[in-house]
């Protein structure tokens, strides 16, 4: 039985600082060696609460590390040919680097096409095709920002992965499915065995009882119970939904996908929410697109 006090929690929010801190200096080395001011784009179409939070952090950490950024708004009547019109001009725009799609989208407008339609050099979120097939053939790739960050809270937690049985709830393309391949590769972290959970697995708790790792991506607030969980396991939560509460200051709180507390007390590792992989994605973001300026993915 493992009490509270030996848990350790992945602090997202505090790895966050440091490896902004890291870029931020990499950032001043490359630009007095006459290197070029990383440049990243966000589009953000229509005015979705969540999205514009997302996006207003990523430019505001662009800022931090001494980047320069440009947020492009759209209403959400923008025509899907429009939208993928302004995507080839950030593609032939030599001074930016790399860019983002802030999803989701309208549904009059084709997440697919318009991820098709970003050139890969510049595909900073790691979605589009190529990046995902180099990701999975374990060649240079951009590596989705929340997947990538989740690897590097294990990294820096000394987490052992190797040999380890991983179960992953949730098979989106931007978490699930490249969690599952980058838990699979032979790298460290890796080299764990992956199961792949979603909403057609029978028996989910018989699985997630035997994980070394649980990683749960599913946006369903406090789904993951003790009962579900080993003892000693390391587990990561990536879910963040709006739940709303009159008292809270803002009308609502962020809820992860794990009943926090009751899990806490069984896991060896656990992140929270928020303050987990959240702060840590925003800051792979980054780390994606100084590579891009760099040239250091595709040379
Ligand atoms: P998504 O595209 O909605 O995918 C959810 C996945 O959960 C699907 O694969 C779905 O299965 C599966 N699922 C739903 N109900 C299930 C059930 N009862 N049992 C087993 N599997 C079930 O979600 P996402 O984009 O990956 O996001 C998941 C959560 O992470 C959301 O809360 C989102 O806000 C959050 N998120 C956080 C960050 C961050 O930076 N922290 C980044 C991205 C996303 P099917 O495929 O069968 O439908």
């Amino acid at each position: 039985m493992v009490s509270e006090s030996t848990t350790v929690l992945l602090d997202g929010k505090q790895l966050s600082k440091e490896v902004k801190e890291s870029i931020a200096r990499e950032v001043e080395q490359w630009k007095s060696s006459g290197g070029k001011t990383p440049h990243l784009a966000a589009i953000l179409v229509g005015s979705d609460g969540a999205s514009e939070t997302y996006v207003n952090h990523k430019v505001k950490a662009c800022e931090q590390v001494g980047f320069k950024s440009t947020l492009k708004r759209f209403d959400s009547s923008i025509t899907e040919a429009e939208l993928l019109n302004e995507i080839s001009k950030l593609n032939e725009d030599r001074d930016i680097d790399g860019f983002i799609v802030q999803l989701p989208l309208p549904d009059h407008i084709s997440s697919d096409k318009v991820i098709n339609a970003i050139d890969p050099k510049k595909d900073v979120d790691g979605f589009h095709p190529e990046n995902v097939g180099r990701l999975t053939l374990n060649l240079p790739a951009y590596i989705s920002a929340t997947p990538f960050g989740i690897m590097q809270l294990l990294k820096r937690y000394d987490i052992e992965t190797s040999g380890k049985y991983c179960v992953i709830l949730g098979r989106s393309n931007i978490v699930g499915r490249p969690m599952s391949i980058l838990m699979s590769r032979n790298t460290n972290p890796g080299n764990a065995t992956v199961t792949l959970c979603h909403s057609r697995t029978t028996d989910l708790r018989s699985i997630t009882k035997q994980a070394d790792i649980l990683i749960v991506a599913l946006g369903k607030p406090e789904f993951v119970t003790a009962d579900m969980v080993k003892e000693n396991a390391v587990v990561i939560d990536v879910g963040i939904t709006r739940v709303s509460d009159e008292s809270a200051k803002r009308g609502y709180r962020l809820k992860g996908d794990v009943k926090f507390d009751e899990v806490a007390e069984k896991a060896a590792f656990i992140t929270p929410v928020p303050g987990g992989v959240g702060p840590m994605t925003v800051t792979s973001l980054l780390a994606n697109t100084l590579q891009a300026c760099k040239k250091e993915i595709y040379k």
